[in-house]
């Protein structure tokens, strides 16, 4: 047996392309002592990934050329040589692209609980590291407040649609996605429960958003960055708290990034923007997921998952989510014996 690997060939520019990355065969790793061999079950697709792609300083270092694909994934325990891991352990943590994957002091990954009467998709979205953003994001750095007006963009994918489901849930005044096309937007309102949902790619997003939300946003969570960032900011409540959880519209920039025009704003409503990375939160993921474990099993939280099958699509599978290809949160299946107990 073999392990199929897929590598970064070259650095895009732009969107990722068939000469980006690189399927290979190369033979599966030897699990060593105090290590264990991991089977790749299911890979979480996230934008951060192109991001890593890049040559540039980041959170995290670059992915090197030549090297698999950095990724998150669920695997399970096939052999262990290790005291933290037991056969049939189910697995979290940095799987990379790829079918196998040891895990070591290098690379930690932690087990999942069993009994969670959750499946894996699940798991790997709302209760996973996306709802756990979506949660902290909101709570923390939005400091959400019963009674705020909410604005979210990229509402109808997996992080947006969280988000807007927990404001509702903690009683927000009103939540208003921001999505793009007319069937993401009617998705937003009908399946996930938002008040209302604005189309970006019509025109005047700013003045559309004033009629829906008159006495101004109290907190904007941003997924996407650019102009769509702009025109929220030109509709900021007095105090708003401006969360940047993400700048989707920006990570295939080949020119410089879009430059602010409304930052003045913040001033006059003495208005904040903040961003943040979810790895600064690990320490405190469990309170998050046993609230958002919940609010699915209560079906307060509404989740969606978009699956695409076999590691070899695993780059088209995060192109979808710069197209708006994806319905809810991306993730590849390697091998689909891999399931939660
Ligand atoms: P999603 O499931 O939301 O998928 C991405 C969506 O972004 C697409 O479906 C598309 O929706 C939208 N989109 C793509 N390009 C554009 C564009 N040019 N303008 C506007 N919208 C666009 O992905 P995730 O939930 O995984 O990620 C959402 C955001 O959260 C990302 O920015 C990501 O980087 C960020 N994030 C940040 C974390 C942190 O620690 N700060 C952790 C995890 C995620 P549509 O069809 O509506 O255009």
């Amino acid at each position: 047996m073999t392990n199929r690997q897929v590598l970064l060939a070259q650095r895009p520019i732009g969107m990722i392309d068939a000469a980006t990355t690189s399927l290979v065969e190369t033979p599966i790793p030897v699990c060593g002592p105090g290590e264990a061999l991991i089977k790749v079950g299911t890979l979480s697709i996230d934008p951060t990934i192109r991001g890593w792609m890049n040559d540039a300083p980041g959170y995290l270092p670059p992915i090197g050329i030549g090297e698999v694909v950095r990724s998150s994934g669920v695997g399970e325990v096939v052999e262990s040589k290790s005291p933290y891991y037991k056969v049939g352990d189910k697995v979290f943590g940095f799987t990379n692209w790829q079918e196998w994957v040891v895990a070591n002091e290098q690379n930690k990954l932690s087990v999942l609980p069993t009994g969670m009467g959750l499946d894996l998709a699940t798991v790997m979205n709302v209760v996973g590291v996306t709802g756990v953003t979506a949660f902290f994001g909101l709570t923390e750095i939005g400091e959400f407040k019963a009674g705020d007006v909410v604005v979210v963009s990229g509402a109808a994918g997996a992080t947006g649609s969280t988000v807007g489901q927990i404001a509702k849930a903690r009683g927000a005044a009103k939540v208003v996605g921001i999505a793009g096309g007319p069937e993401k937007c009617a998705e937003v309102v009908e399946k996930f429960g938002f008040d209302d949902c604005l189309d970006y790619r019509e025109p005047h997003l700013a003045r559309r958003l004033r009629m829906v939300c008159p006495s101004g946003v109290d907190l904007y969570f941003d997924n996407v960055g650019g102009e769509i960032l702009d025109a929220v900011l030109t509709n900021i409540a007095m105090h708003a708290r401006v969360v940047l959880c993400g700048a989707i519209s920006q990570y295939n920039n080949t020119e410089k990034p879009y430059g602010l025009t409304n930052t003045l704003m913040l001033i006059g409503r003495r208005g904040r923007m903040e961003g943040f990375i979810i790895l600064d939160f690990m320490s405190r993921f469990a309170e998050a997921q046993i609230e958002l474990a919940t609010m699915v099993r209560n079906g307060t939280l509404v989740h969606e998952e978009h699956l695409v099958q076999g590691l070899q699509h695993a780059p088209e599978a995060l192109n979808l989510l710069f197209t708006g290809g994806n319905h809810g949160k991306t993730l590849v299946v390697v091998d689909d014996t891999v399931k939660l107990d």
